[in-house]
Parts: C-alpha cells; structure tokens; sequence
C-alpha cells in the first residue's frame, strides 16, 4: 500500500531572524528594500537541520513570493568562512559576488573570487565558502532547479505597444 507525499512543509528552511520590513506589492510585483549591503549583517537566519544560526544572510523566495527561484543576499565578514559543505537534491546555484574577495571550494577545487565573479554549481557540487580578505565578502546566490530553464529569455519578453507612462507623485 502506497501512502501520497505529504505536502511540502511551508515553513521556510531557515527561518529569518530578521524581517524585511520594508516592503511594497501591487497585482504584478512586489519589492523588498533590504537597505544597504554594508548592512546586511543585521540579518541572520537560523538552519534548524543544520543547528546553527547564519548571520548575514536574507532569503527573498518569502519575502518576494517567489515561484520559480530563490534569491538570497548574503554578507561574510573578513576572514569568516560557511562552517559546512552542502550541495543539492534538484537546485543548482549561481554565486555572483558583489563586493570583496574570497574562495569557492566545489568539489575540492578551490575557485577565487572577487567582484564581478558569478559561479555555477550544479545540484551535485559539494560547496563551501570563505573570505580570504579584510574587507566584507558581499554576494548573491540564486537557486533554480537544474534543467527548468525550456525557453529563452530574449524570446520570452513580449514588447507592449504603449509608451511607458510615469504617473506624477501625489
Ligand atoms: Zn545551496
């Protein structure tokens, strides 16, 4: 006898110590203000499986309602380094640094970036990492499962006849 699968949990992997308050949504969108990246060291999130708490870090699937991906911010003060490896079921990742210098360790090989560098892992990689530097290693990551991509985002953007039209501010 075969029982179906329980629903995913909705509570988040890791819940946010933190709230974003700062949030905006209309029918079509929705904005989280995050504030400024040198700050994000206010926010942690805690990993209940993992038993440890991760400061610097704001995931925006809840925030933002998202469906399709998750996005989150993260901040590693100098020298710190993620005390775990991971990798993943279905997701592969995109690491896109954003401001100082560190290391990715995938699969043993270690991968230096900086600034501009964006990093993809496929769900198997084994993962870590650390900010080799004195200043603050500032990153985003985005999660998406492998292989979900089927179109292709030059010819998925439909163009609206109609010029763009910026009510004045009440
Ligand atoms: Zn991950």
């Amino acid at each position: 006898m075969s029982t179906a699968n329980p629903a995913p949990a909705k509570t988040p992997n890791f819940p946010q110590h933190t709230p974003v308050a700062d949030r905006d949504a209309g029918p079509n969108f929705s904005a989280a203000r995050v504030g400024p990246l040198k700050d994000l060291i206010r926010y942690a999130v805690d990993s209940p499986r993992l038993g440890l708490t991760l400061p610097g870090k704001v995931f925006l699937q809840d925030v933002l309602g998202l469906t399709g991906m998750e996005v989150s911010l993260g901040l590693m003060p100098p020298h710190a380094s993620i005390p775990f490896l991971h990798k993943h079921d279905q997701n592969e990742e995109v690491y896109l640094f954003l401001r100082g210098r560190g290391e990715m360790l995938v699969d043993g090989r270690v991968v230096p970036v900086s600034e501009g560098t964006a990093v993809r892992v496929a769900p198997d990689g084994v993962r870590c990492w650390r900010n080799t530097s004195d200043d603050d290693l500032v990153y985003l990551v985005i999660q998406a499962k492998a292989g979900s991509l089927e179109q292709w985002t030059g010819t998925d953007g439909i163009g609206v006849p109609e010029p763009p039209s910026w009510p004045t501010p009440a």
